[in-house]
Protein backbone atom coordinates (compact mmCIF):
# COMPACT_ATOMS: atom_id res chain seq x y z
CA UNK A 1 0.00 0.00 0.00
CA UNK A 2 1.11 3.27 -0.78
CA UNK A 3 2.31 5.65 2.59
CA UNK A 4 -0.36 8.54 0.68
CA UNK A 5 -3.63 6.07 0.93
CA UNK A 6 -6.34 5.32 3.89
CA UNK A 7 -8.43 2.01 3.68
CA UNK A 8 -10.90 0.56 1.68
CA UNK A 9 -13.51 1.30 5.16
CA UNK A 10 -12.16 4.80 5.70
CA UNK A 11 -14.07 5.83 2.08
CA UNK A 12 -17.05 7.79 3.31
CA UNK A 13 -14.73 9.85 5.74
CA UNK A 14 -12.53 10.70 3.13
CA UNK A 15 -14.95 11.66 0.42
CA UNK A 16 -16.72 13.83 3.34
CA UNK A 17 -13.48 15.35 4.25
CA UNK A 18 -12.49 16.17 0.10
CA UNK A 19 -16.10 18.32 0.13
CA UNK A 20 -15.42 20.14 3.21
CA UNK A 21 -11.85 20.71 1.50
CA UNK A 22 -13.17 21.99 -1.60
CA UNK A 23 -15.71 24.19 0.55
CA UNK A 24 -12.62 25.24 2.48
CA UNK A 25 -14.90 24.28 5.89
CA UNK A 26 -12.60 21.55 7.19
CA UNK A 27 -12.15 22.02 11.16
CA UNK A 28 -8.78 23.32 12.00
CA UNK A 29 -9.27 20.42 14.86
CA UNK A 30 -10.39 16.44 13.84
CA UNK A 31 -10.91 13.91 16.36
CA UNK A 32 -10.67 10.38 15.10
CA UNK A 33 -12.17 8.30 17.53
CA UNK A 34 -12.76 4.39 17.37
CA UNK A 35 -11.49 0.99 18.55
CA UNK A 36 -7.80 -0.35 18.08
CA UNK A 37 -7.15 -2.00 15.17
CA UNK A 38 -9.37 0.29 12.24
CA UNK A 39 -6.80 2.29 11.14
CA UNK A 40 -7.12 5.45 12.74
CA UNK A 41 -3.32 6.45 12.19
CA UNK A 42 -3.32 5.60 8.48
CA UNK A 43 -6.02 7.79 7.91
CA UNK A 44 -5.30 10.77 9.94
CA UNK A 45 -1.87 10.54 7.98
CA UNK A 46 -3.43 10.47 4.58
CA UNK A 47 -4.95 13.43 5.55
CA UNK A 48 -1.58 14.87 6.65
CA UNK A 49 -0.07 14.08 3.51
CA UNK A 50 -3.28 15.65 1.16
CA UNK A 51 -3.32 18.50 3.26
CA UNK A 52 0.32 19.07 3.08
CA UNK A 53 0.80 18.18 -0.78
CA UNK A 54 1.05 20.97 -3.24
CA UNK A 55 -0.09 19.15 -6.02
CA UNK A 56 -3.22 16.95 -5.90
CA UNK A 57 -4.57 14.16 -7.96
CA UNK A 58 -8.08 14.55 -7.75
CA UNK A 59 -8.83 13.09 -4.22
CA UNK A 60 -5.51 11.70 -3.60
CA UNK A 61 -1.92 13.13 -2.98
CA UNK A 62 0.18 13.43 -6.15
CA UNK A 63 3.34 11.63 -4.77
CA UNK A 64 5.40 13.42 -6.62
CA UNK A 65 5.88 16.92 -5.60
CA UNK A 66 8.71 18.09 -3.28
CA UNK A 67 5.98 17.68 -0.23
CA UNK A 68 5.27 14.59 -1.16
CA UNK A 69 8.55 13.65 -1.64
CA UNK A 70 9.80 14.59 1.95
CA UNK A 71 7.10 12.31 3.19
CA UNK A 72 8.80 9.24 1.38
CA UNK A 73 12.13 10.26 2.27
CA UNK A 74 10.66 10.07 6.06
CA UNK A 75 10.34 13.44 7.21
CA UNK A 76 8.57 16.75 6.29
CA UNK A 77 9.54 20.07 7.97
CA UNK A 78 5.93 21.38 8.13
CA UNK A 79 4.48 17.78 10.02
CA UNK A 80 4.59 17.20 13.86
CA UNK A 81 3.48 14.12 15.41
CA UNK A 82 3.19 14.39 19.23
CA UNK A 83 3.29 11.56 20.96
CA UNK A 84 4.56 9.82 24.49
CA UNK A 85 7.87 8.93 23.73
CA UNK A 86 7.68 5.68 25.53
CA UNK A 87 4.47 3.09 25.03
CA UNK A 88 2.26 3.91 28.02
CA UNK A 89 3.79 7.18 28.98
CA UNK A 90 1.89 10.67 28.76
CA UNK A 91 2.31 13.17 26.40
CA UNK A 92 4.08 16.19 28.67
CA UNK A 93 3.24 20.07 28.29
CA UNK A 94 6.90 21.01 27.28
CA UNK A 95 6.30 18.68 24.56
CA UNK A 96 2.83 20.52 23.63
CA UNK A 97 5.11 24.11 24.09
CA UNK A 98 7.74 23.03 21.95
CA UNK A 99 5.03 22.07 19.33
CA UNK A 100 3.48 25.79 19.72
CA UNK A 101 6.81 27.10 18.70
CA UNK A 102 7.35 25.34 15.57
CA UNK A 103 4.07 25.67 14.76
CA UNK A 104 4.17 30.06 15.59
CA UNK A 105 7.63 29.90 12.44
CA UNK A 106 6.12 30.02 9.33
CA UNK A 107 5.95 26.82 6.99
CA UNK A 108 8.92 25.72 5.30
CA UNK A 109 6.78 24.78 2.28
CA UNK A 110 5.16 27.95 2.59
CA UNK A 111 1.55 25.87 2.55
CA UNK A 112 -0.11 24.05 5.53
CA UNK A 113 1.12 22.69 8.63
CA UNK A 114 0.42 19.88 9.94
CA UNK A 115 0.00 18.51 13.70
CA UNK A 116 -0.43 14.66 14.64
CA UNK A 117 -1.56 13.93 18.14
CA UNK A 118 -1.51 9.97 19.60
CA UNK A 119 -2.85 8.88 21.10
CA UNK A 120 -4.85 11.91 22.48
CA UNK A 121 -6.11 10.37 25.96
CA UNK A 122 -2.15 10.29 26.73
CA UNK A 123 -1.94 13.93 27.00
CA UNK A 124 -2.03 15.13 31.10
CA UNK A 125 -4.03 17.40 32.17
CA UNK A 126 -1.02 20.44 31.80
CA UNK A 127 -0.44 19.23 28.27
CA UNK A 128 -4.03 18.84 27.57
CA UNK A 129 -4.69 22.71 28.68
CA UNK A 130 -1.82 24.21 26.70
CA UNK A 131 -3.25 22.22 23.79
CA UNK A 132 -6.58 23.81 24.53
CA UNK A 133 -5.19 27.60 24.41
CA UNK A 134 -3.29 26.37 20.64
CA UNK A 135 -6.78 24.91 19.86
CA UNK A 136 -8.87 28.39 20.98
CA UNK A 137 -6.30 30.74 18.95
CA UNK A 138 -4.71 28.84 16.45
CA UNK A 139 -2.00 29.86 14.00
CA UNK A 140 -3.63 30.42 10.32
CA UNK A 141 -2.89 27.59 7.72
CA UNK A 142 -2.30 24.77 10.79
CA UNK A 143 -4.40 21.31 10.42
CA UNK A 144 -4.11 19.14 13.72
CA UNK A 145 -5.25 15.38 13.69
CA UNK A 146 -5.96 13.76 16.82
CA UNK A 147 -6.25 10.10 17.24
CA UNK A 148 -7.89 7.73 20.28
CA UNK A 149 -8.98 4.96 20.93
CA UNK A 150 -10.60 6.10 24.45
CA UNK A 151 -12.25 9.81 23.86
CA UNK A 152 -14.23 9.68 27.05
CA UNK A 153 -11.15 9.95 29.07
CA UNK A 154 -10.02 13.65 27.05
CA UNK A 155 -11.53 16.48 28.88
CA UNK A 156 -14.65 17.68 27.62
CA UNK A 157 -13.12 21.40 26.63
CA UNK A 158 -10.90 19.34 24.58
CA UNK A 159 -13.09 17.39 23.13
CA UNK A 160 -15.45 20.47 22.16
CA UNK A 161 -12.58 21.98 20.37
CA UNK A 162 -12.67 19.28 17.94
CA UNK A 163 -14.86 17.62 15.12
CA UNK A 164 -15.15 14.13 15.95
CA UNK A 165 -14.99 11.41 13.57
CA UNK A 166 -15.94 8.21 14.50
CA UNK A 167 -14.05 4.87 12.45
CA UNK A 168 -16.34 2.14 12.01
CA UNK A 169 -15.24 -1.34 11.09
CA UNK A 170 -15.98 -2.29 7.51
CA UNK A 171 -18.32 -5.10 6.72
CA UNK A 172 -16.96 -8.54 7.02
CA UNK A 173 -16.84 -9.38 3.42
CA UNK A 174 -14.97 -5.78 2.99
CA UNK A 175 -12.64 -6.56 5.72
CA UNK A 176 -11.94 -10.13 3.92
CA UNK A 177 -11.23 -8.45 0.83
CA UNK A 178 -8.32 -6.61 2.42
CA UNK A 179 -7.33 -9.36 4.61
CA UNK A 180 -6.90 -12.32 2.37
CA UNK A 181 -4.10 -10.78 0.10
CA UNK A 182 -1.74 -9.78 3.52
CA UNK A 183 -2.08 -13.87 4.55
CA UNK A 184 -0.95 -17.37 3.79
CA UNK A 185 -2.45 -19.75 1.94
CA UNK A 186 -3.45 -21.80 4.95
CA UNK A 187 -4.31 -18.30 7.26
CA UNK A 188 -8.25 -18.02 6.85
CA UNK A 189 -9.17 -14.38 6.58
CA UNK A 190 -12.70 -14.34 7.76
CA UNK A 191 -11.63 -16.70 11.04
CA UNK A 192 -9.46 -13.89 11.84
CA UNK A 193 -11.38 -11.22 11.20
CA UNK A 194 -14.07 -12.36 13.86
CA UNK A 195 -11.46 -13.64 15.96
CA UNK A 196 -10.69 -10.14 16.33
CA UNK A 197 -14.13 -8.49 16.81
CA UNK A 198 -14.27 -7.23 13.19
CA UNK A 199 -11.15 -5.22 13.34
CA UNK A 200 -8.63 -5.49 10.68
CA UNK A 201 -5.83 -4.55 11.85
CA UNK A 202 -6.00 -6.54 15.02
CA UNK A 203 -6.80 -9.58 12.35
CA UNK A 204 -3.55 -9.32 10.79
CA UNK A 205 -1.67 -9.05 14.41
CA UNK A 206 -3.31 -12.35 15.16
CA UNK A 207 -1.84 -14.39 11.61
CA UNK A 208 1.81 -13.11 12.82
CA UNK A 209 3.90 -15.84 13.88
CA UNK A 210 4.38 -14.55 17.22
CA UNK A 211 0.57 -14.30 17.65
CA UNK A 212 0.42 -18.21 16.48
CA UNK A 213 3.23 -19.10 19.10
CA UNK A 214 1.10 -17.71 22.25
CA UNK A 215 -2.12 -18.95 21.50
CA UNK A 216 -0.32 -22.82 20.69
CA UNK A 217 1.26 -22.37 23.93
CA UNK A 218 -1.41 -20.96 26.07
CA UNK A 219 -3.32 -23.41 24.32
CA UNK A 220 -1.44 -26.43 25.96
CA UNK A 221 -1.18 -24.44 29.28
CA UNK A 222 -4.81 -24.71 29.51
CA UNK A 223 -5.56 -27.90 28.50
CA UNK A 224 -2.84 -29.24 31.03
CA UNK A 225 -4.46 -26.94 33.54
CA UNK A 226 -8.00 -28.38 32.91
CA UNK A 227 -6.07 -32.37 33.04
CA UNK A 228 -5.55 -30.90 36.59
CA UNK A 229 -1.35 -30.71 36.06
CA UNK A 230 0.72 -28.41 38.40
CA UNK A 231 0.22 -24.92 37.73
CA UNK A 232 3.88 -24.10 39.37
CA UNK A 233 5.08 -26.10 36.83
CA UNK A 234 2.95 -25.10 33.52
CA UNK A 235 4.01 -21.42 34.26
CA UNK A 236 7.54 -21.52 33.71
CA UNK A 237 6.22 -22.27 29.38
CA UNK A 238 4.77 -18.89 29.39
CA UNK A 239 8.07 -17.13 30.67
CA UNK A 240 8.82 -16.42 27.24
CA UNK A 241 5.89 -14.52 26.55
CA UNK A 242 4.83 -11.05 27.01
CA UNK A 243 2.23 -10.37 29.56
CA UNK A 244 -0.22 -8.32 28.70
CA UNK A 245 -0.52 -9.96 25.12
CA UNK A 246 -0.89 -13.21 27.13
CA UNK A 247 -3.50 -11.19 29.51
CA UNK A 248 -5.65 -10.18 26.32
CA UNK A 249 -5.51 -13.60 24.74
CA UNK A 250 -6.32 -15.27 28.12
CA UNK A 251 -9.05 -12.45 28.56
CA UNK A 252 -10.63 -12.79 25.14
CA UNK A 253 -10.99 -16.93 25.66
CA UNK A 254 -12.64 -16.81 28.91
CA UNK A 255 -15.28 -14.40 27.09
CA UNK A 256 -15.62 -16.63 24.39
CA UNK A 257 -16.04 -20.03 26.73
CA UNK A 258 -18.78 -17.63 28.59
CA UNK A 259 -20.31 -17.24 24.81
CA UNK A 260 -20.15 -21.27 24.02
CA UNK A 261 -21.87 -21.95 27.49
CA UNK A 262 -24.73 -19.25 26.91
CA UNK A 263 -25.16 -19.09 22.95
CA UNK A 264 -23.45 -21.99 21.59
CA UNK A 265 -20.94 -22.47 18.50
CA UNK A 266 -22.39 -19.38 16.68
CA UNK A 267 -21.90 -16.78 19.88
CA UNK A 268 -18.22 -17.32 19.40
CA UNK A 269 -15.58 -14.64 18.00
CA UNK A 270 -12.81 -16.60 17.74
CA UNK A 271 -13.39 -20.52 16.70
CA UNK A 272 -10.20 -21.83 16.75
CA UNK A 273 -10.96 -23.37 20.49
CA UNK A 274 -13.98 -24.71 20.69
CA UNK A 275 -13.11 -27.73 22.41
CA UNK A 276 -11.53 -25.81 25.36
CA UNK A 277 -13.91 -23.31 25.63
CA UNK A 278 -16.68 -26.58 25.89
CA UNK A 279 -14.36 -28.00 28.98
CA UNK A 280 -13.73 -24.73 30.51
CA UNK A 281 -17.55 -23.50 30.70
CA UNK A 282 -18.23 -27.58 31.60
CA UNK A 283 -15.60 -27.10 34.73
CA UNK A 284 -15.99 -23.16 35.84
CA UNK A 285 -19.71 -22.22 34.87
CA UNK A 286 -20.74 -19.28 34.11
CA UNK A 287 -20.18 -17.12 37.49
CA UNK A 288 -16.33 -18.35 37.93
CA UNK A 289 -15.94 -17.21 34.12
CA UNK A 290 -17.10 -14.18 34.80
CA UNK A 291 -15.49 -13.68 37.98
CA UNK A 292 -12.35 -14.58 36.79
CA UNK A 293 -12.51 -12.25 33.35
CA UNK A 294 -13.04 -9.45 36.05
CA UNK A 295 -10.09 -10.51 38.29
CA UNK A 296 -7.86 -10.52 34.99
CA UNK A 297 -9.03 -6.50 34.09
CA UNK A 298 -7.41 -5.76 37.40
CA UNK A 299 -4.09 -7.86 36.27
CA UNK A 300 -4.03 -6.03 33.54
CA UNK A 301 -3.96 -2.86 35.24
CA UNK A 302 -0.83 -4.24 37.73
CA UNK A 303 1.67 -4.78 34.66
CA UNK A 304 1.93 -0.63 35.35
CA UNK A 305 3.74 -1.67 38.41
CA UNK A 306 5.79 -4.14 36.47
CA UNK A 307 5.37 -6.99 38.50
CA UNK A 308 7.81 -10.05 39.23
CA UNK A 309 6.89 -12.22 36.13
CA UNK A 310 7.84 -15.94 37.93
CA UNK A 311 5.06 -14.64 40.47
CA UNK A 312 2.87 -13.24 38.53
CA UNK A 313 2.52 -16.37 36.01
CA UNK A 314 2.26 -18.36 38.94
CA UNK A 315 -0.57 -16.58 41.35
CA UNK A 316 -2.40 -16.04 37.42
CA UNK A 317 -2.16 -20.22 37.28
CA UNK A 318 -2.80 -21.07 40.39
CA UNK A 319 -6.53 -19.04 40.28
CA UNK A 320 -7.18 -20.40 36.70
CA UNK A 321 -6.39 -23.97 38.73
CA UNK A 322 -8.48 -23.12 41.79
CA UNK A 323 -11.61 -22.16 39.46
CA UNK A 324 -11.29 -25.38 37.46
CA UNK A 325 -11.19 -27.64 39.43
CA UNK A 326 -13.27 -26.05 43.03
CA UNK A 327 -9.84 -26.09 45.30
ZN1 LIG B 1 2.23 15.81 -3.67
Amino acid sequence: MKPFQSMPWHALIWRQWQQQIQERQLPHALLLTGLPGLGKRTLARALAYFVLCTNHQGQQSCGHCRSCHFIEAGFHPDLLTLEPEAEGKAIRVDQVREMTTQMQKSSQQGGYKVVLIWPAEALNINAANALLKTLEEPEPQTQFILVSDQPSSLPATLRSRCQIWPVAPPSLEEGEAWLKPQLSEEQQPLVLLKAAGGRPLAALKLATPEAEERRHLLGQVMESLVRGVNPIEQAVKLKALALPALLTSLQSWLADSLRYGLLGKEGVQDVRQLSLYRQLYELMGQRSLLNLEKELQAMHHQLHTNPNVDLFLESLLIRLTQELHHE
